[in-house]
């Protein structure tokens, strides 16, 4: 069995990311445990893509082993894709999840529920050692509600309605969000896409 470095130490996103790679018998463990020293990695991008890749390339360099990064957020059509790569600070550098929540309530007050679309996108790179990627998005389209609603998931969870339910992210089980999530869906295309790539067969690497 081969190891994959994860360059999050996410337990939830990594447990997601085990569960495909599995089936390629490789094992994830994350950049903790292999050992790498804490530093944070300046999300500077412009796009999901561009802090997704620079995540994965740092932790390949220390590491020199195939490494899995994540990189995702929240885009509202009426914000003209906010908060976007800003996700995780929305409200600041000193916020959390209940700030950056209210700042988006705020910013949507007094719009109808049709001006309140909006989107989750999840990018994922997959970096081998020798520099080449693969990159592979998914997103969940869905709505912003007036109230947080539901004690489950973390960030923006309790003020998203996927399209085709009438419960926010953070009122379905963890099963029912994993089926329908953007980082689900980006991990269904990394499957496909290593599927296509030489030499990574299942039970081939
Ligand atoms: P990152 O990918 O760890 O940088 O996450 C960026 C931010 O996007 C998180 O801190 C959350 O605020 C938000 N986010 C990403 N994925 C989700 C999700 O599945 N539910 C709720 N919020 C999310």
């Amino acid at each position: 069995m081969k190891t994959i470095i994860a360059a999050s130490s996410n337990a939830h996103k990594i447990k997601e990311i085990q569960a495909i790679m599995s089936k390629f018998r490789m094992q994830v463990v994350s950049r903790d445990e292999a050992g790498v020293p804490a530093f944070e990695i300046e999300e500077d991008g412009e796009t999901f893509e561009e802090n997704s890749l620079k995540k994965a390339s740092e932790i390949m360099k220390i590491t020199g082993q195939i490494t899995i990064a994540d990189d995702s957020g929240l885009m509202v059509d009426y914000l003209g894709g906010a908060p976007g790569v800003y996700s995780a600070r929305f409200a600041g550098e000193e916020c959390d999840d209940t700030k950056n929540n209210n700042k988006l309530l705020t910013l949507l007050k007094g719009l109808s529920p049709k001006e309140k679309t909006a989107k989750f996108v999840s990018v994922i790179t997959l970096m081998f050692p020798d520099g080449t990627a693969i990159v592979a998005r998914g997103e969940c389209k869905g709505r912003i509600i007036d109230t947080p609603t539901g004690e489950n998931g973390f960030g923006y969870d309790p003020l998203f309605v996927p399209d085709g339910y009438d419960k926010t992210f953070a009122q379905l089980s963890e099963d029912e969000k994993n089926a329908i999530s953007h980082r689900a869906k980006a991990l269904e295309k990394l499957e496909i896409l290593l599927r296509e790539r030489e030499g990574f067969n299942e039970g081939n690497c």
